[in-house]
């Protein structure tokens, strides 16, 4: 990781100051904001210091000088513990040589949205779109949400994407399916996307596959090569297909996201190496639940809206997971319910000891010498 040479506090971050001294940085947001005692004004006066225009060991020397009851190595320590904090960025970082003059315009806003969500030390917006420009995405299903999800990660500028659907565009799906028109109905949908997405960003390569995915093997072909599934495959091959997923992504070592909605409940599954699988979610979630018949938790009704909040978040769980901004390992289930806005969604079960998939009695990956 690149030490920070030349820090200045994030702008998304700026710190302001209550009356008894204490520093609220990272502004209101739970998962970015902190306060800070100071009541002696040291650290105030060294986020004061960290414009940009001098360098880290500048910045402790006048602390010294203007609070000379401090030890070097306590004004060192203080500028430390700021420069590893999320909160400051080093503004002569060179931007990653992936990434070029137009990217850099065309992206200016993802990287202010990375610069702020990014908390790890010394890391630039611009690092999160070279990870996004250098990696490779598999969109399993390109109906409702895959339609939106492959849009946003096309859009974002995710460098590689692999779309994978059979069926043809029909007029029921125009309701949600964004990227098809009128004119594209009787034509395979992978077609009509591969078209729609070179159209919204021609430096994305796009690569499309009309085929149905339902064993094992046909979802480890279509993820060859790939760093993140995301399966927004069609609700009547649901629970199986998740339990595929499970197998292959983790035989592939590689992290997968789903989402589904069930009427106005909207749910994104976040799997990966390490953390429990759905399968073992479902269980944990099967075990709390009331004893008698089984939920109702699917159905065909979806509008513009639910589909379009499933795939754009599918999308950003997968350029969460591509950018490593996420803050939570894998293994959980999150989500929301448009009927009733005071509920979230969240729901992370221990793996079981004999899931195939993330417990002790998985598999062991095959290995090539
Ligand atoms: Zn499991």
């Amino acid at each position: 990781m690149r030490k920070v040479e030349y820090p200045r506090v994030k702008p998304d971050h700026a710190p302001y100051r209550f009356d008894d001294g204490t520093i609220r940085i990272g502004g209101e947001l739970y998962g970015t904001a902190a306060e800070i005692k100071d009541a002696r004004g040291y650290v105030w006066l060294a986020l004061q210091l960290m414009d940009g225009t001098r360098a880290a060991g500048a910045v402790a020397e006048e602390l010294r000088r203007t609070f000379p009851e401090l030890s070097p190595a306590a004004s060192e320590g203080l500028v430390g513990q700021l420069l590893d904090s999320g909160y400051i960025e080093d503004v002569r970082q060179p931007v990653p040589e992936e990434l070029t003059r137009d990217d850099q315009e065309r992206y200016s806003r993802n990287h202010d949205f990375f610069r702020r969500v990014d908390m790890r030390p010394g890391r630039s917006g611009w690092q999160a779109q070279a990870a996004l420009k250098c990696g490779r995405v598999t969109v399993l299903g390109v109906g409702g949400a895959g339609s939106h999800a492959a849009w946003a990660l096309a859009a974002a500028g995710v460098g590689r994407l692999h779309c994978v659907d059979h069926d043809v565009v029909e007029v029921s799906n125009l309701t949600r399916q964004t990227p098809y028109t009128e004119d594209d109905i009787g034509r395979p949908k992978v077609e009509a996307l591969a078209q729609r997405l070179h159209a919204v960003n021609s430096g994305v390569s796009v690569t499309v596959e009309r085929r149905k995915v339902d064993t094992e093997d046909a979802l480890a072909e279509v993820i060859a090569g790939s760093d993140v599934l995301a399966l927004c495959a069609d609700e009547s091959r649901g629970e199986y297909i998740n339990t595929l997923a499970d197998r292959v992504c983790a035989a592939a070592g590689i992290p997968w996201v789903g989402g589904g909605y069930s009427g106005p409940k909207i749910t994104i599954g976040v799997y990966g190496p390490g953390g429990p699988c759905d399968g073992c979610l479902a269980a944990g979630e099967e075990a709390r639940r009331r004893q008698g018949p089984d939920p109702v938790i699917g159905g065909p009704g979806v509008i513009s809206a639910s589909a379009g909040i499933c795939g754009n978040w599918i999308a950003y769980e997968v350029m969460s997971l591509i950018t490593g901004v996420a803050k939570q390992p894998p293994g959980y289930l999150r989500g929301l319910n448009l009927m009733a806005p005071d509920q979230l969604v969240y729901v992370r079960h221990p793996s079981r000891d004999s899931c195939e998939a993330c417990g002790t009695a998985r598999r062991p990956v095959a290995t090539v010498d």
